[in-house]
């Protein structure tokens, strides 16, 4: 290597290493200005943000509380203690909940929900409270009219229930008559049948809430040989269902002058030990009057009284032989009367003392019955006949208005079995049950007062929606919980086998 070369190499070398010296510092104080600068930036962030926030307000995803549910727009007609109606209302819904019930102008910007449901030219109404049915027996529809009570019991009913009447029977109908209730608005209802396991579960997979008593008789009936069977049932009834979401399982003797003295005290001792209600058809005709006094020298009312099976968990279905001595026991027993006035006018059976009852502050709620007595299972109709019945029979145009029938449908119903602080209004913490009604029909247009529309013009296939325990059993007129077609189906099949049944007797 020669020394020009060298000094050429050199020199060339100290340039190189000063030019990187130079970049290395120039790219340094480069690096330090983004630090500076980023430093800066994110300061100025985490001061100017909140500022930002202060003056703009919240960023919705920040605030809006969640909801499973929201249904906007209806008139909602809430049954709450002032009996607040919103116009353009919304009622607001996660899990089994109501959250909220307000405006829909004050509500809406507050709830992020996954399901929006418009209820405009809607009523919305909490869920209606059946409370007497026997569900399954809507495969008797019709089987025989036109009769009196005893006669309809003993020469028809009875018969045709001891020869068809299985689990498989009960499952049917009570899918018939949960398909029928969801359709028409009640979102509630009180039972009494046989293998009403069957119809707990089926109720349950409908779902539909109920209170659902287990039928005890002093006879051979078609899920027991005798009651202390039945009342074996009833327990394990009792013990599968007690702590259920949907059903309430109950004990039900049939009647006074269907079982025997011991036979009530052992169905009131087993309501008690599980403190759930027992429901009994009491003073329904003239006739059942007859046969008590004749027996025991006394009312239904009073017998139970000195037999000790009386308490608030108690349900009389019908009282419509009540007397003022009977009213007043009913009254400091703290017991719920439901009043059935289809099936009453239907039978001839009677107009029961409702507005006597109301009076003394008796908790009365409205059913419709079985269908075999009806033969429906439409609580409008039942609402209609309540309001029209009491004038009629009282004189008095003004007696049992509208309002008043609404309430019976709904809290009063509730108070009758007993849940009244979860359903039965539509308010803030209570479960949610409710109903949209469409205003659009022609029997419909225009409306002036809600109530009475309810009462008088709208009818139970004017129900839009359901929801029951948070969950949509009816959406826009469809049934989504349960097999429209396929219950039909069984019910014509079943139909077939209840007349060849009658005609081989
Ligand atoms: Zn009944």
């Amino acid at each position: 290597m020669s020394a020009g070369r060298s000094r050429y190499d050199q020199a060339a070398k100290t340039q190189r290493i000063t030019k990187f010296l130079v970049a290395a510092r120039e790219s340094a104080i480069d690096l330090n200005l983004k630090r500076f600068v980023f430093l800066r930036v994110l300061v100025s962030s985490w001061l100017t943000l909140p500022f930002c926030a202060l003056v703009a307000g919240p960023t919705p995803a920040q605030t809006q509380e969640r909801a499973d549910i929201l249904i906007s727009g209806g008139t909602v007609v809430t049954m709450d203690s002032s009996r607040r109606i919103i116009d353009k209302g919304m009622v607001a819904i996660r899990g089994d909940r109501i959250i909220a019930v307000g405006p829909a102008s004050e509500l809406a910007g507050r709830f992020q929900a996954a399901q929006e449901i418009s209820a405009a030219n809607q009523i919305v109404l909490p869920g209606l409270v059946n409370t007497h049915n026997h569900a399954p027996m809507v495969l008797f529809r019709g089987i025989a009219d036109d009769m009196a009570l005893m006669d309809w019991l003993e020469k028809f009913i009875f018969p045709a229930e001891a020869r068809n009447v299985s689990p498989e029977f009960v499952q049917a109908g009570t899918d018939l008559a949960c398909l029928e209730m969801i359709r028409s608005g009640t979102t509630t209802y009180a039972d009494m049948y046989y293998f009403e396991d069957k119809v707990a579960e089926t109720t349950n997979q409908a779902g539909v809430r109920g209170v659902l008593g287990q039928t005890i008789l002093g006879f051979p009936s078609p899920d027991s040989r005798n009651p202390e069977e039945a009342l074996k049932y009833t327990e394990r009834f009792i013990q599968r269902w007690r702590g259920s979401s949907l059903i309430v399982p109950a004990v039900a003797p049939h009647a006074p002058y269907t079982n025997s003295p011991e036979t009530l005290r052992a169905c009131k001792g087993l309501a008690d030990k599980y403190g759930v209600p027992m429901i009994i058809h009491v003073s329904e005709t003239r006739d059942e009057v007859r046969q008590i006094k004749a027996k025991y020298k006394t009312t239904s009312t009073q017998w139970l009284e000195k037999l000790g099976v009386l308490g608030p968990n108690v349900i009389f279905n019908h009282g419509v032989w009540l007397t003022e001595q009977d009213l007043g026991i009913i009254r400091r027993r703290g017991l719920g009367v439901t009043h059935n006035p289809e099936s009453n006018m239907k039978l001839a059976s009677g107009s029961a003392p409702v507005l006597r009852m109301l009076a003394l502050g008796i908790p009365v709620g409205l059913g419709t019955d079985g269908a075999a007595s009806n033969n429906d299972l439409d609580m409008f109709e039942a609402m209609s006949t309540a309001a029209r019945l009491q004038k009629l029979v009282s004189g008095n145009p003004a007696a049992l208005p509208a309002e008043k029938v609404v309430e019976l449908a709904t809290l009063g119903g509730a108070r009758v079995l007993g849940l009244h602080k979860e359903i039965g209004s539509l308010e803030t913490g209570k479960k949610a049950d409710l109903i949209t009604i469409s205003t659009e029909p022609a029997h419909a247009v225009p409306m002036y007062n809600v109530y009475s529309h309810l009462v008088y013009a709208l009818k139970g296939a004017d129900v839009r929606l359901s929801v029951i325990n948070g969950k949509i059993a009816m959406l826009d007129g469809v049934v989504l919980t349960l097999d429209e077609g396929k219950i039909k189906q069984k019910a014509r099949i079943i139909q077939e086998r209840v007349l060849s049944s009658l005609k081989s007797r």
